[in-house]
């Protein structure tokens, strides 16, 4: 997507696909980036999601949040030129609710963005960082250290149930994205989910789809998934969903809104 009418498009098209999935609250991740190849400039790519959003909003029955990713091959300072203008306009500042970084990993990814990640922190931005996605557990722990609300994937802890404990009453959320670890090989088998632990040692998870297109998936597929393996029930879900929402990267009022229809 090299023009602002298709980057405004894809998120009005994600919307009706996520409302249609039952989700009143989506948070989508984009990294501006790349979407720069031919005429874009970055501001233009944050417009034109926001734009989107707001037009889902007005169409669908769902809020429609957005979060900006740094890639972990870029440099700090590519990622930290991003981070800079999320909150230039009163569109992107309602719409743009925190950051990631996301991308391939190695053994010590985090201290290597430790730049970017202070200046997002230091800007007041909400962080959840991809980390644990291949293998490597250190960049959970890093993630954590470095003030991350969540961690995309964070799959590596479940190799290790030891490590896993270390976790217990975390404050830290789990975006887990079954279908997509499966496929990218982050975890060897399905059963590698191990959500009963999870909820053992309390700590917060939430199940996402990472990307519907690449996985081929929705959200109804990634439940549907896990209630087949028998490794979560409905009740469950519920709890995990309600749960979630403490984490989401919004003010409380749009907390408020979300809870007001929850029964
Ligand atoms: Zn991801």
């Amino acid at each position: 997507m090299q023009t602002k009418d298709s980057l405004t498009e894809s998120v009005i098209d994600v919307a009706n696909q996520g409302q249609k999935d039952g989700i009143k609250y989506i948070e989508l991740r984009f990294a501006p980036k790349f979407h720069t190849q031919k005429n874009m400039s970055i501001r233009d790519t944050l417009e034109a999601v926001c734009k989107g959003a707001e037009i889902a909003e007005s169409e669908y029955n769902i809020m429609v949040r957005l979060l900006v990713c740094g890639m972990k091959h870029h440099s700090n300072e590519e990622n930290i030129n991003i981070f800079k203008q999320i909150h230039d306009t009163e569109l992107l500042k309602k719409y743009i609710v925190g950051v990631d970084l996301a991308g391939g990993e190695d053994d010590d990814s985090m201290s290597q963005h430790a730049e970017a990640i202070q200046y997002a922190k230091d800007k007041g931005l909400k962080i959840t960082l991809h980390a644990g996605e291949c293998g490597c557990i250190k960049n959970v722990y890093d993630a954590m250290k470095m003030g991350a609300k969540r961690i995309g994937h964070g799959v590596a802890l479940f190799d290790d149930k030891e490590q896993l404990n270390h976790f217990q009453n975390s404050k830290v959320l789990l975006e887990i994205c079954p279908r997509s670890n499966v496929q990218t090989k982050a975890i060897s088998h399905i059963k590698k989910i191990d959500l009963d632990s999870l909820k053992r040692l309390n700590i917060p998870y939430l199940i996402n789809t990472d990307n519907r297109i690449v996985t081929q998936t929705n959200l109804i597929k990634e439940y549907l998934t896990l209630l087949e393996n028998n490794l979560i029930t409905i009740e469950e879900i519920k709890r995990i969903n309600k749960e979630a929402i403490d984490y989401a990267f919004i003010n409380r009022f749009d907390k408020k809104e979300i809870l007001k229809n929850w029964d």
